[in-house]
């Protein structure tokens, strides 16, 4: 039933039957449904019916501990339902099952969290520098919101969860490899009594979303996605005023320093290199090693790239699948081309493995001897390709960190905690770890620099949803704000 051409729109679940296109398992190449590819007319009449949901529907009237309470009930069911959303969204995009689950679980948790931060997050603030003033917090209106394939449900939850909590009304776009498995979610908001027209979902390529970030009624736009497709949403949002977040691509630089422990650095760059298959934006995909201990940390990170067993991703045992897509493999497969003929030594894999015989897999690879001039250096691959970049001191890594056209994530290994500050203080991006690779998503999440604008989650994820009003109270009104 998840797997049928079907929109969401104005509380209700519309069938398709012409404008679909194939979704298609990456690990077996086989078709698993069709969605559809919402028209102009289908966007239109989904923004409409979040339109009508903002101005006169009674959602934004609601108090935040009603929406909250909606929003627990939402996670509830939403959270029975983790393993078959797991199941879907391994059909969907390769991820392996064990990973996919766990991720659904989070993905529930992480609906509570939000509703918690709204509860405790004050909209009003009473202020008396100048005069007494009111400073309150309105919901923003009609969000947009776009994600890509590589983390539908976590993604989901961040986009629509804290703008519902708000009192905004929501259009989403999936990405067209994974349109299924958002019928999880709003089945679980609309059977916890979400009102029609608040949260509508349209599926289908970059034309829908072309249409949806431009369409009129659109007050704000929260995009996931490629940096090309981030600067043309950021244009087409700043010459009409349009709100808007952009989470965009990453090359982040792990900084190995000499007193790094291996086995943390082992670890954190097995997870940080290789996990979903390299297909995350805050991948440190660039490591830094210090010429002195150059060859250990290679060898570190043959290591790292030895440990994952990939296979079916229906396998509990699996934890690495395929890629999403054919072109998705040809394109990290060209990569791997490209920094074999620039010179860089191919310490291991850079193939397909022999089993299993069908999927879109790649090995996890590692090319050691590149330097930062590289294209594999300096390009986001978005696969399992780990480049580790020789040194000479801390002030040379930090540079090279920094000569990046992203700023997303970073990371430093290091036993000595002055130091780890230190640099994480020097590396201009967003998020930064140490020791590790983290994401954590109830802080605030983005980048600097070409990877995007704004940031998601944690409180300041949530304010993002909102517009700020300055009221100038007078002395009839100040003692309704006054504490
Ligand atoms: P993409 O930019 O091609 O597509 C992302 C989404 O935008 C899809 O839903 C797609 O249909 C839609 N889209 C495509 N063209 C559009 C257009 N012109 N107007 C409006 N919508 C359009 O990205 P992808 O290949 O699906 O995902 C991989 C990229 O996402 C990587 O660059 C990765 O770094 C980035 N990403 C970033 C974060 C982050 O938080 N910074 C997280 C995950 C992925």
């Amino acid at each position: 039933m998840q797997r049928t051409p079907r929109l969401f729109i104005d509380g209700q679940w519309v069938s398709r039957t012409d404008h679909l296109f194939d979704v298609i398992c990456p690990s077996t190449e086989e078709r698993i449904g069709q969605a559809a590819d919402a028209s102009e007319e289908d966007v239109d009449t989904a923004v409409r019916a979040a339109r009508r949901a903002f101005e006169d529907g009674p959602w934004r009237r609601l108090s935040v501990g009603e929406r909250a309470e909606l929003i627990e009930r939402a996670a509830e069911l939403f959270g029975v339902r983790a393993e078959q959303t797991g199941w879907l969204v391994t059909a969907e995009m390769g991820v392996p099952i064990s990973t996919s689950v766990m991720l659904a679980r989070r993905a529930a948790n992480t609906m509570i969290a939000w509703a918690e931060l709204a509860r405790s997050t004050p909209l009003t603030e009473f202020r008396t520098a100048g005069g007494p003033t009111a400073v309150v917090r309105e919901p923003v209106g009609v969000c947009a919101a776009i994600s890509p394939w590589n983390g539908p449900v976590g993604m989901a939850v961040g986009k629509i969860v804290p703008a519902l909590l708000a009192g905004c009304s929501v259009v989403y776009k999936p990405a067209p490899e994974t349109p299924f498995d958002i019928a999880f979610l709003v089945d679980a908001l609309r059977e916890a009594g979400l009102p029609a027209g608040v949260l509508n979902v349209v599926t289908g390529g970059a034309e829908t979303g072309r249409l949806l970030i431009r369409h009129p009624g659109v007050d704000k736009v929260g995009f996931t996605g490629s940096t090309a497709v981030g600067r043309e949403i950021g244009a087409a949002c700043g010459s009409e005023f349009k709100r808007v977040q952009l989470e965009l691509g990453g090359k982040s630089a792990a900084i190995v320093l000499e007193d790094a422990e291996p086995d943390q650095v082992r670890a954190g760059l097995a997870m940080g290199c290789f996990f979903n298959s390299g297909q995350v934006c805050a991948a440190l995909s660039r490591v830094l090693a210090p010429r002195r201990i150059y060859d250990e940390v290679v060898s570190w990170m043959e290591q790292a790239a030895g440990g994952w067993v990939l296979g079916d991703p229906f396998d509990s045992a699996t934890t690495l699948g395929p890629l999403v897509s054919e072109r998705q493999r040809m394109r990290v497969e060209n990569y791997i081309g490209l920094g074999v003929e620039a010179g860089a030594r191919l310490v291991c894999g850079g193939g397909r493995p022999e089993q299993p015989g069908k999927g879109w897999f790649i090995e996890p690879t590692v090319f050691a001897d590149a330097d930062n001039t590289m294209r594999i250096a300096r390009e986001e691959i978005f696969g399992p390709v780990a480049v580790v970049v020789p040194y000479d001191d801390p002030e040379d890594a930090v540079r090279i960190a920094n000569d990046s056209e992203y700023g997303l994530h970073g990371a430093v290994f290091t036993s000595d905690p002055e130091k780890a500050i230190s640099v994480a203080r020097r590396i201009r991006t967003g998020t930064f770890s140490i020791n590790n690779f983290v994401y954590n998503n109830r802080v605030p999440f983005g980048g600097v620099k070409s990877s995007g604008i704004g940031r998601d989650s944690g409180k300041e994820g949530y304010e993002s949803f909102f517009e700020l009003k300055t009221i100038n109270l007078d002395a009839g009104t100040a003692p309704l704000f006054a504490p």
